[in-house]
């Protein structure tokens, strides 16, 4: 597994798995380059098959500027293309998070309205 760049431009609509797409993981500033670890996707399209429901993804890849803006952690994984914040309509956050725990996931974050999942090495556990 790896970390890779894409171009929203030139590669937005390809997709990387069966349900997820290069544009989804876009950062929210519109810059074009876009990193994202393929066991990141990996880790969604699990969860996307087991609950069987589009998974929304609010936060992907983010420049260090906009996660800065956004009040991020200062070494965000999301600015390592390695984390997404992730919601699916009708699933309580609990249950996803139950489930990529289940998968042994290296971060997870529970939130009121969507979980925080990443790749990192090592493993880490919060609510926020
Ligand atoms: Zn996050």
């Amino acid at each position: 597994m790896a970390v890779k760049s894409f171009s929203l431009a030139q590669e937005g609509s390809e997709l990387l798995s069966p349900n997820f797409r290069v544009k989804e993981f876009a950062c929210k500033d519109g810059s074009d380059t876009i990193y994202i670890d393929t066991l990141l996707i990996y880790y969604l399209q699990k969860i996307r098959e087991h609950f069987g429901r589009p998974i929304r993804i609010h936060s992907a890849y983010r420049t260090p500027a906009y996660n800065k803006k956004v009040g991020g952690a200062q070494e965000s994984q999301h600015v390592l293309g390695k984390a997404a914040d992730i919601q699916i309509n009708g699933i309580e956050p609990k249950r996803i998070y139950d489930y990529a725990n289940s998968l042994g996931v290296g971060g997870l974050g529970l939130y009121p309205s969507f979980v925080h999942i990443d790749c990192r090495v090592g493993r880490a556990r919060w609510n926020g």
